[in-house]
């Protein structure tokens, strides 16, 4: 059977990577979570004091991986150390999307997510990949939800992270980071114009797979 890139755009808390992972799944794809690489980065930044400048200047030092762990999810690796848990702190999310906007760290891990996607049967999730990462890909999903379910989600997500989040902080961050996701000059998040945008306030994840593999078989063919 063909196989296609499918890339996941849309902003925070959108679903899109639960999506993506139920896609990659079913179509036994590979999944890759770049937010999870930016986060790495930001993790890196954290833990050594870098200011952006030292950062560049230590870039090479980041090697970002993924491991498959026996119940089929993946867990991201920085320097070969499992960070899974570590990068899904909201002050590393805060962390990550002030250092995406530098343009050498884009640089640097676009050309690691190109490479793999050289062999296509892979969903992708992020905030550029249908515009910049796989402008030539074959199907591009861009998810949005309202601010108000994601907030829900992200918080009910942390919950279950054992961690202590407060609602209103919660809702505050996620605008924030929307704003400063949207407004950047380096591949701000957009639509792609070949994109379909799919707002999934008020779907299960068993709807939207009915319409995502709709979208799929079509490209497939
Ligand atoms: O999706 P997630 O919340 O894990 O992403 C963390 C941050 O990484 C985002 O807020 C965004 O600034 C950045 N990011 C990006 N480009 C991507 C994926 C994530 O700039 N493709």
């Amino acid at each position: 059977m063909k196989k296609i890139i499918i890339a996941v755009d849309g902003p925070s808390s959108s679903g899109k990577s639960t999506i993506a992972k139920t896609i990659a799944k079913r179509m036994g794809y590979r999944y890759v979570d770049t937010g999870a690489m930016y986060r790495a980065v930001a993790l890196y930044a954290l833990r050594n004091r870098l200011s952006n400048e030292e950062l560049l200047a230590e870039l090479d030092k980041i090697v970002i991986s993924f491991a498959l762990q026996p119940d089929g999810s993946q867990h991201t690796l920085l320097n070969g150390e499992d960070v899974e848990q570590q990068i899904r702190t909201l002050e590393v999310g805060n962390m990550a999307s002030q250092v995406s906007p530098i343009k050498e760290v884009r640089a640097y891990l676009v050309a690691q997510q190109q490479a793999m996607g050289k062999e296509k049967g892979i969903v992708m999730d992020g905030r550029d990949i249908g515009t910049v990462v796989f402008p030539q890909a074959e199907l591009k999903l861009f998810i949005t939800a309202s601010l108000e379910v994601r907030t829900r989600r992200r918080y009910d997500e942390l919950i279950g992270k054992g961690q202590n989040p407060v609602y209103d902080e919660v809702a505050k961050d996620l605008a924030d980071r929307d704003y400063r996701d949207t407004h950047r000059a380096e591949s701000p998040l957009r639509q792609a114009e070949d994109a379909i945008r799919y707002d999934n306030s008020d779907k299960t994840i068993d709807e939207q797979m009915e319409d995502y593999l709709r979208l799929i078989n079509e490209r497939i063919g």
